[in-house]
C-alpha cells in the first residue's frame, strides 16, 4: 500500500519535485525513466526521480501518474547522479536541467528507439555524372560523390560527418533527379580505409603516454599546446586507443559550423562511426545521434556544449578542445558550464578528462599549477611550422584611413606581390558601428537599447547588434533634416571597400555573420581560400578559431583595443585568447607567418605576451592582478540577475533581495554587493540590473545561496520582474 508514492522532476521553473500517486496498474518506475503526469490544467512529461513513502501532501490531494513512457532508465545511474549534481550545484531546478539534457522529441515523449530516418541514396541517372558536369556547383558535386562512394545510401547524421550544409546542395540534386529519398533505420556511417596516424613528436608522445595510464581513473589532465602544436594529433592517438579497447569518447567542441575541418578529420582517422551534435541538427538527427551514442554504436561523439549530458554506456575519455571557449557557458536556463560538468561527469564515471587550449583559462591555469589538472605541454608548432612574428603597430604615430595604417596596408601589397594570402581581423561586423549628423550632432540609437545603430552599408540599413532591430538608413538627420549623415568608425564591411580600393587586383573574401547567413556559404567561402581563389580575408572572430590555411602569411589585426575598454575583468584574458587564436592562423605550414597588431596601448602586457608567444607569463600575471582584486579564481562569484519592462523594478527587486539575505543573514566569508543597473541597462525594451554575491569559499557560498534562493522563490513580487541566478557567471553584465 504504501511505496506507491513517486517524486518526479517536472519541467517547470519551480526549484523542486512533485509528488504523484503511482496506480497499482501501473508497473513500478526506475529512476531515469519518464513519466506522463498532469500539471496544472495541461499533462507533461516529467522523469521519475525515485519512489517514496511519505508526501507532504495529503494522500487525498495527490494526483495520479497517467503512463509510465520507459520501462528502463533514460541514463545510467552515474550520468542521473550528475544531472542532480547541475541541479544543486547551479541552484537550478532538476525539472529544468533533465529537459536541458534532453533532445526535444524525448522532451515530447517520443520512443528514444523511434529513429527511422529519411536516406539519401544516388539514382543511376546520378551515378552516371562526373566533376565535368559541375563547373559552377563543387558543393553539388562534393555531394554526389559522398553519395556514388556509398551506394546504400546515407542519413543526415551521417552526412553531418562529411560535409558542412549539404542541406541546400542536397535539395538541388533532388530537384534535379540525381538523388532520391528512401526511408529505413539508421545505419552508421563506418570508414573502412582509416588515414594513417601522424608520427608523433616527444612532447605529443609524452601527452598520448600520459593519458594512457590516467584510464580506467579520474584525472584532469590540462594539454597546453601552442596554436599549431598537434593536439588534434594528440587527441586522436588517445581515442584511437579509447575504441581500440571497446570504449567511447566524447569530445566537446565550442562551435562544429566553424571548424568542419576537425570532424572531417575524425571521420578520416577513425574506423568506429562518429556522431555529431550540434544546435543545427533537426530533432530527428539529434535523437538518432542521440540513440546511437547511449545505444553504444557511436563510438565518437563530437558535440558543442549540450552533449556533455549524452548518455554513453562505455565512456572513456572526454577531452575539451578550446577549453577556454566562452561557448561552453549556457547564458540561459540553467547556466552550466560544460567544462565544470564535465570534470564532475568525469569524477563520478572514473575517467580521464582532457582540457586542451592553447591560451587555457585562468580557472583552469590555476588549478594546474595547484596540482589539481596534470599538465601536458606541447610548447613548439609541430614539422617545419614556426611560430609567426608578431610586430606591434603604435597608432599613437600612425594615421588611419578606414582603420588601416599605411605599414598595414604595404604589408598587405607585400603578400600579395608573393601570391600568398592575409587575414584582415576586426571583431565587427558591419559598415561603421554609429551612424552620426555633422551638423547637429545627432547619433542613431536603437529605441529598445542604450546602444547606437549600426550601419549595414549594402542592405542601406541600420541595424541593432543588441535587439536585432533594424531600420533603413536615413537620407536625412531625422533631427535637423541635414544630409550631412556620416558613419563614424569601422565594420568589415567598410574595411572590405576600402581594401578593394587599395588593392584593386586582390581577391576578397568577407567572412562574418552578415555574409554567411545563407545556408552553405560559410563552407563555400572557407573552401574558396583552400582551393587558393582568394587573396585577401577579411572577417571577424569566426576566422580565428581552428582553421588550417598553409598559404596564409600575414594576420593583420585592426582594432585589438576594443576588448581593453570593458568593465568586464575577464576582458585581457578573452583579449589574449582571441588574439593568440587568431595570430595563429599565420605561418602554419613552411612559409613563416607575420602578425600586425594595430594599437593605441602598446605597452600593455596583452601585446608583450602575444609578442614573446609567452601565455605562461601573460597568466601569471593576470593571475596576481585577479588575486589581488578578490576575483575568479581567487574567489567565487554568483549574480543575480533581474530584469522588467518597467524602468526601477529590477532594481527595486535587487535591492529587497538583498534586504532578505541580510535578514536571513550572509555568513562572514561571503559579501553581497548593493544591486546596480546593468551596463547596458536597456536592452530590447527592458530594464536589466544585478547583484554579484562573492566568497572565498565555495562550500559557504553555497550553503548561502540555497537558504536564499528558497526565499527568493517564496517572495511575492510583481510579475513583470524575471530573475535568475548565475552561479560561476562567464559575462559580468
Ligand atoms: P592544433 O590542434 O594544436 O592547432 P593540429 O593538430 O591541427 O594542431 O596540428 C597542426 C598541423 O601539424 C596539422 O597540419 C597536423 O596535420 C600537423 N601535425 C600534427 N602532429 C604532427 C606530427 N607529429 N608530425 C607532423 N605533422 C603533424
Ligand atoms: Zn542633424
Ligand atoms: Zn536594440
Amino acid at each position: 500500500m504504501s511505496r506507491r508514492i513517486l517524486r518526479v522532476a517536472v519541467p517547470t521553473p519551480l526549484a523542486r519535485a512533485f509528488d504523484y500517486r503511482l496506480p497499482p496498474s501501473l508497473s513500478s518506475v526506475q529512476p531515469g525513466a519518464r513519466v506522463r503526469v498532469p500539471f496544472g490544467r495541461r499533462e507533461v512529461v516529467g522523469v521519475a526521480l525515485g519512489v517514496v513513502d511519505v508526501s507532504v501532501i495529503a494522500p487525498e490531494k495527490l494526483k495520479s501518474v497517467q503512463a509510465v513512457l520507459d520501462a528502463e532508465p533514460l541514463w545510467p545511474a552515474a550520468l542521473l547522479a550528475l544531472l542532480n549534481w547541475a541541479a544543486a550545484y547551479y541552484h537550478a531546478p532538476i525539472g529544468e536541467v533533465m529537459q536541458a539534457a534532453l533532445p526535444v522529441l524525448l522532451r515530447r515523449g517520443a520512443d528514444p528507439a523511434s529513429t527511422n530516418e529519411k536516406r539519401y541514396r544516388v539514382t543511376a541517372a546520378g551515378l552516371a555524372l562526373t566533376a565535368a558536369k559541375f563547373p559552377r556547383a563543387p558543393l553539388q558535386w562534393h555531394l554526389l560523390r559522398l553519395l556514388q562512394e556509398n551506394p546504400e545510401g546515407l542519413n543526415a547524421a551521417t552526412l553531418n560527418t562529411q560535409m558542412e550544409n549539404w542541406r541546400a546542395p542536397l535539395q538541388r540534386l533532388l530537384a534535379r533527379d540525381l538523388i532520391v529519398r528512401d526511408v529505413g533505420p539508421v545505419t552508421l556511417h563506418r570508414n573502412q580505409m582509416p588515414a594513417p596516424p601522424l608520427v608523433l613528436n616527444e612532447a605529443q608522445r609524452i601527452a598520448v603516454a600520459a593519458m594512457a595510464a590516467a584510464s580506467g581513473r579520474f584525472q584532469s589532465l590540462l594539454l597546453h599546446g601552442v596554436t599549431g602544436s598537434g593536439k588534434t594529433e594528440v587527441y586522436l592517438h588517445a581515442i584511437t586507443r579509447v575504441v581500440e579497447q571497446g570504449g567511447q569518447a566524447l569530445v566537446l567542441v565550442p562551435e562544429i559550423g566553424l571548424t568542419p575541418q576537425l570532424v572531417e578529420r575524425f571521420v578520416a582517422r577513425l574506423t568506429v562511426p562518429v556522431v555529431v551534435m550540434h544546435s543545427a541538427l533537426n530533432d530527428g538527427e539529434r535523437l538518432s545521434a542521440w540513440q546511437a551514442a547511449r545505444s553504444g554504436q557511436a563510438g565518437v561523439v563530437i558535440g558543442t556544449r549540450s552533449a556533455i549530458f549524452t548518455p554513453m554506456p562505455t565512456l572513456a575519455l572526454i577531452v575539451i578542445d578550446e577549453e577556454h571557449d566562452a561557448s561552453y557557458k549556457q547564458q540561459d536556463g540553467v547556466r552550466y558550464h560544460a567544462r565544470d560538468v564535465a570534470i564532475k561527469r568525469a569524477r563520478l564515471e572514473n575517467l580521464p578528462v582532457v582540457l586542451g587550449s592553447a591560451t587555457p583559462s585562468l580557472e583552469s591555469f590555476s588549478n594546474a599549477e595547484q596540482g589539481r589538472y596534470q599538465t601536458l605541454a606541447l610548447p613548439e608548432r609541430t614539422a617545419h611550422a614556426r611560430p609567426p612574428a608578431v610586430q606591434v603597430l603604435d597608432l599613437r604615430r600612425l594615421k588611419l584611413h578606414d582603420g588601416l595604417s599605411a605599414p598595414l596596408v604595404e604589408a598587405l601589397q607585400a603578400v600579395l606581390a608573393r601570391g600568398e594570402q592575409s587575414l584582415v581581423f576586426l571583431n565587427r561586423r558591419g559598415f561603421a558601428p554609429v551612424l552620426m549628423c555633422h551638423d547637429c550632432g545627432w547619433l542613431a540609437p536603437c529605441k529598445r537599447c542604450d546602444a547606437r545603430l549600426t550601419i549595414h552599408q549594402r542592405r542601406r540599413q541600420l541595424r541593432c547588434h543588441h535587439c536585432g532591430a533594424e531600420a533603413t538608413l536615413p537620407e536625412r538627420c531625422p533631427a535637423c533634416a541635414s544630409a550631412n549623415l556620416h558613419g563614424i568608425g569601422e565594420g568589415t564591411e567598410r574595411v572590405e571597400a576600402a581594401l578593394a580600393r587599395l588593392l584593386p587586383t586582390a581577391r576578397l573574401e568577407r567572412i562574418d555573420r552578415d555574409s554567411t547567413r545563407r545556408k552553405g556559404s560559410l563552407a563555400d567561402a572557407l573552401a574558396r581560400v583552400r582551393a587558393g581563389a582568394v587573396d585577401v580575408l577579411v572577417g571577424t572572430q569566426m576566422l580565428a578559431k581552428g582553421h588550417d590555411f598553409p598559404n596564409l602569411t600575414l594576420v593583420a589585426v585592426l582594432n585589438a583595443d576594443q576588448g581593453l575598454y570593458s568593465s568586464d575583468f575577464r576582458s585581457e584574458e578573452r583579449l589574449v585568447q582571441q588574439l593568440v587564436q587568431v595570430a595563429g592562423r599565420a605561418g602554419r605550414a613552411d612559409k613563416p607567418g607575420t602578425v600586425l597588431i594595430q594599437t593605441y596601448h602598446p605597452d600593455n602586457p596583452v601585446f608583450s605576451a602575444i609578442a614573446h608567444h609567452d601565455y605562461r607569463e601573460f597568466a601569471a600575471y593576470a593571475l596576481s592582478e585577479r588575486t589581488a582584486a578578490g576575483y575568479p579564481p581567487a574567489s567565487h562569484l554568483v549574480l543575480l540577475r533581474a530584469e522588467s519592462p518597467r524602468p526601477q523594478a529590477a532594481l527595486g527587486f535587487l535591492q529587497q533581495a538583498r534586504t532578505l539575505a541580510l535578514n536571513i543573514g550572509v555568513p562572514a566569508e561571503v559579501t553581497v554587493q548593493d544591486a546596480v543597473p546593468s551596463a547596458m541597462e536597456r536592452r530590447a525594451g527592458r530594464y536589466r540590473a544585478q547583484l554579484l554575491a562573492q566568497s572565498s569559499s565555495r562550500p559557504v557560498l553555497h550553503g548561502f545561496l540555497g537558504r536564499w534562493r528558497d526565499c527568493l522563490d517564496q517572495e511575492r513580487r510583481a510579475r513583470d520582474v524575471r530573475w535568475s541566478l548565475d552561479v560561476d557567471p562567464a559575462e559580468m553584465s
